[in-house]
């Protein structure tokens, strides 16, 4: 008989530990929640980085702030600028981890165990999960773990983001602690697309990053070359120490639901497509998504429609774009990005990135950008393929026209 919960999170990360926190406060303080992840997270295993125009989520957490952010094109073309209403926001994981498990652990509704889940299979009215060693069934399952969301698996050559980040500190004042780097071009791109990234907490502290877009993942030391290339280059004679490492790969593709998802079984956080394929940035989604949906479920026995996630679908189509650009043409992506954060206030670009833009101020902005990469990748990923679906039928059915048909039907 499994175990009993009206509640089950799978993966109790980023995804599954901000929604137990909204649904902690929420109206389902009298329902039992059962969190599940292989072990209890409490390492300063990533920093969650975001933008928002409001105070910084989880008030009594510190969360680093930046009122300006600064920009280097391939060849040094450089802007520094404030962000209008926007501040650009940093939680650190082992924070975020300590001020969620604090409040979770005083609740008597909310359990947690420490088990590797298996499987998860959905019926009408409940859901089962079954973990190397028990078996529990709740009404609802929100799962964050990416290989249960039935997601096709991904081939080796798929495309990702991979970075390493140093935090060092420095002896001497060396960073503007008002002024975070969102994206430094200053390094061959090699045919991949590669970029630096940093965020000073104070004039001795920052975290400095190497971001690399492409299919293959390198070996450490080639990040670590171009950390110390970075820092020697950049901020001659600097005596500095290296206090912490991050590493990380994101997937960056876009995944396809299944036509008709289980309803009892909703798939959060990356597992859930809430991570922006062409950026990585997943935090403030999740955000927004654990507060609309505590704020909107108001009958147990009834999920809001905000609980299954969806990207706008022209966003879809503009991700669509950009990521057939950096898996085929890399070499272009720095002069598109130079374009686009010199073109209009980082505001703007912000606002756009956060799929809260309009038409009319999208159609504004891609003026502003190189055309010709994005019409290729138009006729690659939709005109192409659309124009061989109304020629083969053509082709098939007038044998004369075309030399395809006339190899007959077993070589097509
Ligand atoms: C190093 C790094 C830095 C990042 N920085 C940012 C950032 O600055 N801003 C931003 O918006 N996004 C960032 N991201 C993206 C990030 O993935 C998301 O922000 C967030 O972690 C997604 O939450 P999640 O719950 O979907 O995934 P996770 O946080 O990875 O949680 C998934 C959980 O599932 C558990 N799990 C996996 N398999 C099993 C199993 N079989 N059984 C039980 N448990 C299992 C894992 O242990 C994990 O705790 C970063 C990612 C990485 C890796």
């Amino acid at each position: 008989m499994p175990h009993q919960y009206d509640i089950i999170l799978t993966g109790a990360g980023g995804a599954g530990l901000s929604l137990a926190y909204h649904l902690s406060q929420g109206a389902w303080q009298n329902k039992t929640i059962l969190l599940l992840d292989i072990a209890q997270k409490q390492l300063n295993d990533r920093t969650w980085c975001y933008w928002s125009t409001q105070a910084p989520y989880y008030p009594q957490a510190h969360t680093y702030s930046w009122p300006r952010l600064d920009f280097f094109g391939p060849k040094g073309v450089f802007r520094q600028s404030g962000l209008g209403q926007y501040r650009y926001y940093c939680l650190k994981g082992e924070e975020f981890y300590r001020i969620v498990w604090e409040k979770l652990a005083r609740l008597p509704n909310i359990h947690f165990r420490a088990e590797a889940v298996k499987k998860i299979e959905a019926s009408e009215k409940s859901a089962q999960v079954f973990t190397d060693k028990e078996v529990y069934e709740a009404r609802w399952v929100f799962n964050s773990i990416p290989a249960l969301a039935g997601l096709p698996v991904l081939p080796p050559d798929a495309m990702k983001q991979h970075f390493l980040g140093y935090f060092i500190k420095t002896r001497q004042p060396t960073f503007d602690p008002h002024t975070a780097r969102l994206m430094d071009f200053r390094v061959a791109q090699d045919n991949e697309v590669r970029f630096f990234y940093l965020l000073p907490f104070s004039k001795t502290e920052a975290l400095v990053e190497f971001t690399v877009f492409s299919p293959q993942v390198h070996s450490k030391d080639i990040y670590q070359q171009h950390l110390h290339q970075y820092l020697s280059t950049h901020y001659p004679r600097l005596d500095y120490e290296i206090q912490e490492e991050e590493w990380g790969i994101i997937p960056m593709h876009q995944p396809s639901r299944p036509a008709s998802p289980p309803k009892t079984v909703i798939h959060i956080g990356t597992a859930g497509g809430m991570t922006k394929p062409t950026t990585g940035y997943t935090f403030r989604n999740l955000q927004e998504y654990c507060a609309q949906l505590t704020q909107k479920w108001d009958d147990f026995e009834v999920l809001p429609s905000e609980a299954y996630y969806f990207s706008p679908a022209r966003f879809y189509f503009y991700d669509q774009l950009l990521l057939h650009i950096i898996r085929h043409r890399p070499a272009q992506v720095a002069s598109i990005m130079q374009a686009l954060f010199m073109g209009q206030s980082f505001a703007s670009v912000l606002r756009f990135l956060d799929e809260k833009s309009t038409l009319r101020h999208e159609m504004q902005m891609f003026w502003q950008l190189p055309w010709s990469p994005f019409l290729k990748a138009l006729y690659e990923t939709h005109l192409r393929p659309s124009i061989r679906r109304l020629a083969f039928p053509l082709l098939w059915k007038r044998p004369h026209l075309g030399r395809a048909a006339s190899t007959g039907p077993g070589t097509l």
